[in-house]
This record gives C-alpha cells, sequence and structure tokens, in this order.
C-alpha cells in the first residue's frame, strides 16, 4: 500500500504541474493565433503552410484541453448529487450522433434510483466521454456499447462495455500511460486522466479487455447525509 499512495502521490504532482503547464502555455498560443489571422495571406503558394500551422496549433489546443482536466483537486467543484444515472444519459445523448456514424449502438441497462455521491460532475462527464469514445473509435466497422448502472453495497458501479478487438495483454499496463496511444490523430492522455479523476473522487478504476471486447469498471462511493464518505 505505501509504494501505491507514493505512486499516487507522484501522479497527482505530475498532474497539477501538466495542468499548470497546459495553462502557461495556452496564453502565449491564444496570441499566435491571433497575430497569425492578422498576417495571413492567401497567396496559392503560401496557403498550405499556414493549413499545416493552424492543424498543429488545434492539436496542441486538444492536448492542452486534456491536460487541463487534470487541474488540481482543490480546484474540483465537489458537490453531493444524485443523478449520476441522468449524467450518463446526457453524457450518450451527446455521443449519439458520433455512434450513430460509426454503426454504434449504445445500450444503457440502470437502475432508477441512484443515491448521492460527491463529485465533480464535468469531471465526471468528461471521464464518460472519454470511455464512450475509445469504443466508438475502436469499432470502426460498428459494434455495440453497454452501459450498466448498478448499486453494489456502498457504491455505484458503473460498466462501460463493448464487443470491439480489445486491447492486447502486453498493452492494458501501457495504455493507460500519459501519451501511450495507437491512433494516427490520438494524444494518449484519455485513459490517464479518467483514472486520475476518478481516483480523485475515491473511487477505482478498473480496466480490462479480451479478443470480445473492453470493459471498464468505474466505482464510486455512496455518500450518506452527514457522514465522511465511506472506504470502498
Ligand atoms: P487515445 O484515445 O488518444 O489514443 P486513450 O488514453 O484514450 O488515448 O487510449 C489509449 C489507447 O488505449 C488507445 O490508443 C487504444 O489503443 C487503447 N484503447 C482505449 N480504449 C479502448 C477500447 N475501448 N478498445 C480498444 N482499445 C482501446
Ligand atoms: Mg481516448
Amino acid at each position: 500500500t505505501e509504494e501505491l499512495l507514493l505512486q499516487t502521490e507522484k501522479l497527482m504532482a505530475a498532474g497539477q504541474l501538466a495542468a499548470g503547464i497546459a495553462h502557461e502555455i495556452r496564453n502565449p498560443l491564444t496570441a499566435i493565433k491571433g497575430f497569425l489571422q492578422l498576417t495571413e495571406d492567401h497567396h496559392n503558394d503560401t496557403k498550405p503552410y499556414f493549413e499545416i500551422i493552424h492543424a498543429e496549433i488545434d492539436r496542441i489546443e486538444l492536448i492542452l484541453s486534456e491536460l487541463l482536466t487534470l487541474a488540481k483537486p482543490k480546484e474540483m467543484k465537489f458537490k453531493v448529487m444524485n443523478k449520476v444515472k441522468e449524467l450518463l444519459e446526457d453524457v450518450t445523448t451527446l455521443i449519439e450522433t458520433q455512434a450513430i456514424l460509426n454503426n454504434v449502438e449504445i445500450v444503457t441497462n440502470m437502475s432508477s434510483c441512484t443515491p448521492s455521491i460527491e463529485c465533480d460532475e464535468n469531471q465526471l462527464k468528461q471521464v464518460f466521454i472519454n470511455l464512450l469514445k475509445n469504443s466508438i473509435e475502436a469499432m470502426p466497422d460498428g459494434g455495440k456499447i453497454i452501459i450498466d448502472l448498478e448499486v453494489i453495497q456502498n457504491s455505484i458501479q458503473i460498466a462501460f462495455l463493448d464487443n470491439g478487438p480489445g486491447i492486447p495483454d502486453h498493452l492494458l499496463n501501457r495504455v493507460q500511460e500519459p501519451f501511450f496511444t495507437t491512433k494516427e490523430k490520438g494524444t494518449g492522455l484519455g485513459l490517464m486522466i479518467s483514472k486520475q479523476i476518478i481516483e480523485n473522487h475515491s473511487g477505482r478504476f478498473h480496466l480490462s479487455s479480451d479478443a470480445k471486447g473492453t470493459s471498464i469498471i468505474v466505482t464510486l462511493p455512496i455518500t450518506y447525509p452527514g457522514s465522511e464518505a465511506v472506504n470502498i
């Protein structure tokens, strides 16, 4: 456990540092973008160069916005809420178009009453979007995603299951490391950030995968009014 604590502490420190740097880079980048637009000419010979500059700036912005979600836990806005189900439904609606375009069916299986948890809604949303996007991206020829919401003892358990190609055994740990990606346009930050957000919520993030698909189980502790959070 000591080893684990140390690792968690290191990760938190690295996350804060990354978020801090991302924040610092964003301002000069905005300036560069502005002046780029001012100086941009539309000669045919330079046009392709400007297109590349724009695409690369967009890419830096994507990486920065992902890193910024690693913001310090003390800046996270934890609130008690009992709408995890609604949150999942919102996210599903949000991602529906992308799913349909990719022939991916999303099936939800959620119990009607959900107890309260203490969370930062936007960060949880970010996690759910990351996971659903990964599943859709893993199944370019279509497939199925199942979202299962269950109350188990003192926790809410959300399972995201897909029937994509899965992750080879030897990559299971690496895919959770920062910047590891198998995608041409990937950032390799989604899983790492999702895991960190869930752990900041005193929850657990468990990834497993085989040739039949990938499953991610997120467990979040239930909050009871007037009591400290229970350990799960
Ligand atoms: P990115 O999506 O930018 O590549 P992530 O951290 O979200 O970064 O994912 C890292 C890698 O993990 C992906 O490039 C992919 O190889 C693998 N991966 C993640 N989710 C899935 C999934 N549902 N099915 C198959 N592979 C996955
Ligand atoms: Mg991703």
